[in-house]
């Protein structure tokens, strides 16, 4: 099958670009073992995570949808000592699996996971504590929502990340008029058409986690 050799693709790139670490790995078996399910980004997401967050320097980084903190965990190694991790999680098992993996990593003051709705976690964080890059992976429906807060949260030059915007192409087929995650995108990409807060590119991929996509903002100066 498509996914067999999308796996296979990523494990075999995987293997020599990504090293193993202790951190991660308790990080996806503590989610396993407590039953979250397995909608993490892929190690190789993880990885270009990562190296975004060195790439522009960032030293505070914000994430909607922490899940248990597998993406998370990603961002925060790649922060500066005195780097700042802000992650917001609706789901109290999530945030206690992502607390513990944290805490794991010796990430337990580095990274603060908010729990509940997001959309009230961001209203009440102020716009003078900016946001080198925010990671928007939560329920679609909010994206617009989320996208607006990352807006006023993220600095001249920052970096906004939305996951999963392509979805097996189904965003782009007109026959599919149900699907609430799917509309959240469609409404997305007409807000951001609109903005002159932001310019951004859509980047499809396939991989272990099967075809999707993410979308790339910079927030402009
Ligand atoms: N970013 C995580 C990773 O890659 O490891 C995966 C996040 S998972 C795809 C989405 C998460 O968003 C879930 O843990 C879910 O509970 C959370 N979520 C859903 N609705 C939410 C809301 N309204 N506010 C905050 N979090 C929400």
């Amino acid at each position: 099958t498509q996914q067999a050799d999308w796996n296979r693709s990523d494990e075999y790139h995987n293997s020599f670009l990504v090293k193993p670490d202790d951190h991660l790995k308790f990080t996806v078996e503590n989610s396993q073992k407590s039953g979250l399910p397995d909608i993490a980004v892929s190690e190789a997401q993880g990885k270009f995570l990562h190296l975004l967050v060195k790439s522009i320097g960032a030293k505070r980084a914000l994430e909607v949808g922490t899940l248990g903190g597998y993406s998370s965990l990603w961002i925060a190694k790649a922060l500066p000592a005195d780097g700042k991790l802000v992650t917001l999680e609706v789901d109290p098992t999530h945030a206690k699996v992502a607390t513990e993996n944290m805490q794991n990593a010796g990430f337990g003051s580095k990274v603060t996971v908010i729990l509940g709705p997001a959309v009230e976690s961001l209203s009440k964080l102020p716009s003078e504590e900016q946001f080198d890059l925010a990671f928007i992976d939560a329920d679609k429906a909010n994206n617009t929502n989320y996208f607006k807060e990352a807006e006023r949260l993220v600095r001249p030059g920052g970096v906004i990340i939305v996951d999963n915007v392509v979805r097996r192409g189904r965003v782009a087929d007109s026959s599919i008029q149900d699907d609430g995650s799917v509309e959240g995108v469609r409404s997305l990409l007409r807000y951001i058409q609109g903005s002159s807060l932001v310019e951004a590119t859509t980047i499809a991929t396939v991989g272990s986690k099967g075809y999707d996509g993410f979308l790339y903002a910079v927030r402009n100066a």
